[in-house]
């Protein structure tokens, strides 16, 4: 497992408030959410994008900058400081408290679905 925050997260020596773990992946809610419920979803196999700087987007509903109503992922170069992707990160501060429970709730949700 690459040593960075995500590989502890994944072998249990960081916490975080898990909302869904199969044998593939983890997803958890980011510390410093941009908005509730602001998640991350994790591969567990540690992979290497190499020297090519990207970013992957979708966009859902037309407050989020969804115009074609056909489900969509953009992959959107970034070869230097100018071109692609310029994203607006005002991100807050995950309450661990207000974590656990959301947490809880997402899990009940994602249980859910799965029926
Ligand atoms: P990126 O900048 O795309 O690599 O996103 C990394 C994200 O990981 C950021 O939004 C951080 O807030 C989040 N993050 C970093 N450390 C933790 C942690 N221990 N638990 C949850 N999220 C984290």
């Amino acid at each position: 497992m690459a040593d960075t925050i995500f590989g502890k997260i994944i072998s249990g020596h960081i916490p975080c408030h898990r909302v869904y773990e199969d044998d593939r992946v983890l997803a958890f809610l980011d510390i410093n959410p941009l908005s509730v419920g602001h998640t991350l979803v994790v591969p567990k196999e540690p992979a290497v994008t190499g020297t090519r700087d990207y970013n992957v987007l979708e966009n859902n509903g037309a407050p989020a900058h969804q115009a074609i109503a056909h489900v969509h992922f953009h992959i959107i170069p970034k070869p230097n400081g100018q071109e692609g992707l310029v994203v607006g990160w005002p991100a807050g501060a995950l309450d661990p408290a207000r974590g656990q429970e959301l947490a809880e709730k997402i899990r009940a949700a994602l249980l859910h679905i799965g029926k």
